[in-house]
């Protein structure tokens, strides 16, 4: 059997930014894909932190580049806030994985389709993975890049690290007489906030709800929501956990590192979670390439997480306090954010701006051009 420096269980966008960088480093990766299912369900919004951060052009799979956030909330009416240049563009996720996928097998990632996981184990040596149809792969290390609802952190007794929840729908061009701008209302659920994001030939719309004990992120109101602004009920809808910042939160286990929404990377106020997925495979990656591979990343990653638990926080505050903290969201804050997102900040970033306070950021390591582990 061959041993793999790493394998990576999932070809969302943690685990394909993951492979793409060992791949470059001409470390042997191995990704065990699982094909045939619909898209994750994800509505493919990239704010330009996240843009930035890909090793490649991801033009190819941009639908609609967007530089005005249109916010409804306690206000009449939605408010309109443009920022100076393009903040967000809109991607399609089934597009975006299988074009990102394509990237790390292009630098020598290979891939492997998988029906689903049996069963995980680890020595000091190597961690052995069997699929559900019994094939065994054995690697140095493993990346658990398999989502919410990893079945990784399943197999290894280790609770599930979805904190938020989000429903989606897609409404085809031809059934809206309006096209509208990318919206997001926050008087569509307590708790959350209803989203349309345009895509050319549909928009997608949907519930996020920032903690899923809440409820309320369900089929009948996103039917209500989608009523109400574009006057039809969605088609293709599927609801799924989001991984934002636990306390308890793991982002390893002995020679098993967890990435995305598995180690709970995605901000919890507005459910962005590709940048965290991004981010965090790629800073595993780095990791993966010098000694001691957990700690390093615990330490990469340690300002990522702060930035998770204060945004958590101000989750904690802004939710219930509506509608006061929507009035200011459609105000200076809004506009401050749309902004910074513009220039490629986060949210948290964002945030410390608005209050005057200076932005300290964090250390990215170096892009891996040569393995040494
Ligand atoms: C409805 C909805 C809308 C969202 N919209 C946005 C948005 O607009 N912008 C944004 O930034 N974030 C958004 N998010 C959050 C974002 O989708 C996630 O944070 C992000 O996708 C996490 O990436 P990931 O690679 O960690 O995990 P995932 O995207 O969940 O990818 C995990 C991958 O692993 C695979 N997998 C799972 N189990 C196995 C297994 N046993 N074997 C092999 N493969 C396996 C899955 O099939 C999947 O391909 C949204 C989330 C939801 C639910």
């Amino acid at each position: 059997m061959t041993t793999w420096d790493v394998i990576i269980v999932g070809a969302g966008q943690a685990g394909s930014a993951a492979a793409w960088d060992l791949a470059r480093s001409g470390l042997q990766v191995l990704v065990l894909h699982r094909p045939g299912r619909r898209a994750k369900p994800c509505a493919g919004g990239l704010t330009m932190k996240t843009l930035q951060r890909y090793r490649f052009d991801i033009g190819p799979v941009i639908r609609e580049r967007i530089d005005t956030l249109h916010v409804g909330g306690s206000r009449p009416g939605r408010v309109a806030l443009s920022a100076p240049s393009l903040f967000c563009v809109m991607t399609e996720r089934g597009e975006l994985d299988a074009y990102c996928l394509e990237q790390a097998r292009e630098q020598g990632a290979q891939v492997a389709a998988v029906t689903g996981l049996k069963a995980v184990t680890q020595n000091h040596h190597g961690v052995t993975v069997t699929d559900s149809q019994g094939r065994r792969y054995a690697g140095r290390y493993l990346l658990a890049a398999d989502g919410a609802n990893s079945s990784v952190a399943r197999l290894l007794g280790l609770p599930r690290h979805a904190g938020a929840m989000a429903i989606e729908g897609l409404v085809p061009r031809q059934a809206l007489s309006d096209w509208p701008g990318m919206t997001l209302d926050f008087d569509a659920l307590p708790g959350g906030y209803g989203w349309l994001f345009p895509k050319g030939d549909h928009v997608n719309v949907g519930l996020y709800i920032w903690q899923h004990r809440l409820g309320g992120a369900d089929r009948p109101a996103l039917d209500a929501y989608c009523r109400r602004t574009l006057g039809c009920t969605p088609d293709q809808v599927a609801g799924y956990p989001l991984g934002t910042w636990l306390p308890q939160g793991r982002l390893s286990q002995g020679r098993i590192l967890f990435v995305g929404d598995a180690a709970g990377c995605t901000e919890s106020l507005l459910g962005e979670g590709i940048y965290g997925a991004v981010l965090s495979g790629q800073w595993a990656a780095q990791a993966l390439l010098g000694p001691a591979p957990a700690q390093h990343y615990q330490r990469a990653m340690q300002p990522w997480r702060e930035e998770l638990r204060q945004v958590n926080q101000l989750s904690r505050l802004f939710y219930p306090l509506r509608p006061v903290s929507t009035r200011i969201l459609q105000g200076r804050l809004g506009s401050t954010l749309v902004e910074g997102f513009a220039r490629g900040l986060t949210l948290g970033q964002c945030k410390r701006r608005w209050r005057g306070a200076g932005f300290s950021g964090w250390q990215d390591p170096v892009v891996p051009d040569s393995a040494v582990g």
